[in-house]
């Protein structure tokens, strides 16, 4: 279930369990979907014995069907971090970060929002040149949850076609804005061929926290696999992280960190 290589597990990995219902007294099919929100079919589906009979009883063991998930993390047998970039292009930061990037041999991943590629190709072409890996960050970065699915699939197909008509293809990474959104919507992007990737190390560089504070975050968050979420796009205001990534990249270096592309933290063969 967890593609482990190697029956050691080690502090800070995640792992995935298996989800199990027992039973009880009064429960009903229904019951039980409502509290898994999840449909009475799939739960049918998902548990063989009670499919073939349609009966439950007190004790049996169900199985919750598994739901579509986000990733969070990649694979913590090496030590590996993906840093990630949000909410761009645009042309003040951007150019800074991939300077940056491009000095200390270090490969990204860049969610983009599709009116800004429109607005700024040359830096998002400059992201795909230098190496980067590009992902959909939406349109125009709406609350997803708002959206009704024909509102959702225009977001995310318009800013995948924006992305393509510039660099030539299309992404199969998406984040949501703000972290949010419906099951029903990770479906949809799975279906389309997407990765739901959120992060594990939050700067939280976007508050304006100064250099020294998205560092100290970062060093006590890293460990192998983690995804960190940083920011190359800033309305106005205190903006720290290009100060803050020379650091970040030569101090988790020290500590025997490598820097990868979210594909390649996820990938989990070498
Ligand atoms: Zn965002």
């Amino acid at each position: 279930m967890n593609n482990l290589d190697t029956t050691i597990i080690e502090p800070g990995q995640s792992l995935e369990i298996p989800k199990t219902y027992i039973i009880r007294k009064g429960d009903t099919l229904y019951k039980i979907s409502i509290k898994f929100g999840v449909s009475i079919s799939e739960l049918l589906e998902s548990t063989p014995t009670v499919k073939d009979s349609n009966l439950i009883y007190p004790g049996q063991i169900i199985n919750v069907p598994k739901k579509n998930e986000m990733i969070s993390m990649g694979n913590s047998s090496e030590k590996r971090i993906a840093l990630t970039f949000d909410d761009g292009p645009e042309n003040i930061y951007t150019p800074q970060i991939l300077e940056i990037l491009r000095q200390k041999g270090v490969k990204a991943t860049f969610f983009v929002v599709g009116e800004r590629a429109k607005k700024y190709p040359e830096q998002l072409r400059q992201i795909y040149r230098e190496g980067h890996v590009i992902g959909n960050h939406t349109w125009d970065h709406p609350h997803l949850p708002e959206l009704t699915d024909q509102q959702f699939n225009e977001n995310i197909q318009s800013t995948s076609a924006e992305i393509e008509k510039i660099i030539g293809f299309k992404p199969d990474l998406f984040r949501p804005p703000f972290g949010e959104i419906e099951d029903r919507q990770i479906a949809m992007l799975n279906k389309q061929g997407y990765r739901s990737i959120m992060w594990t190390a939050d700067t939280k560089d976007w508050t304006g926290a100064p250099a020294e504070e998205i560092v100290s975050r970062l060093k006590q968050d890293a460990s192998p696999g983690v995804i960190a979420l940083q920011h190359n796009y800033h309305v106005a205001g205190q903006f720290e992280t290009v100060k803050a990534l020379p650091q970040i990249i030569d101090e988790l270096r020290a500590q025997g960190y490598e820097f990868v592309t979210v594909p390649t933290l996820l990938g989990h063969k070498k």
